[in-house]
Parts: structure tokens; C-alpha cells; sequence
């Protein structure tokens, strides 16, 4: 297996849940937590990212959170 250091999920079912439950945690403060999921190249699996996706690509695993 590829050497990846992210949190894994599964499936994007289960990365959506765990997005949800992460930005309704922090829905209070300021500080910056994940906003978006996407499939990982090196493990398959899939991760959060912090980072808003762009172009193209988005429309395929952007979650509107908020
Ligand atoms: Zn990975």
C-alpha cells in the first residue's frame, strides 16, 4: 500500500458523513477544517481536505457543507 499519512475513509459515503459531523463541530470557531472530500491517487481511499476544489474536477466530490 502507497505510504499516505491522511485519515482514510472508505467510501465517499462515509468521508461525506465525516465532513459533515467535523464542520458541524466546528461550525463555532474560526479556524480552518475540512470543507471538501477527494479520492486519494496513491491509496484509493478517500481523505478531507481543507482546500475548496476548483474547475472542472469539482463538481465530482465537492460537499456543500454549509
Ligand atoms: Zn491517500
Amino acid at each position: 500500500m502507497a505510504n499516505c499519512t491522511k485519515i482514510k475513509y472508505p467510501n465517499r459515503w462515509v468521508a461525506t458523513h465525516a465532513l459533515q459531523a467535523i464542520a458541524l463541530k466546528n461550525a463555532h470557531c474560526e479556524s480552518k477544517y475540512p470543507v471538501a472530500i477527494h479520492p486519494c491517487e496513491l491509496c484509493h481511499a478517500w481523505h478531507l481536505t481543507s482546500q475548496k476544489q476548483h474547475g472542472k474536477k469539482s463538481r465530482k466530490w465537492n460537499v456543500l457543507v454549509r
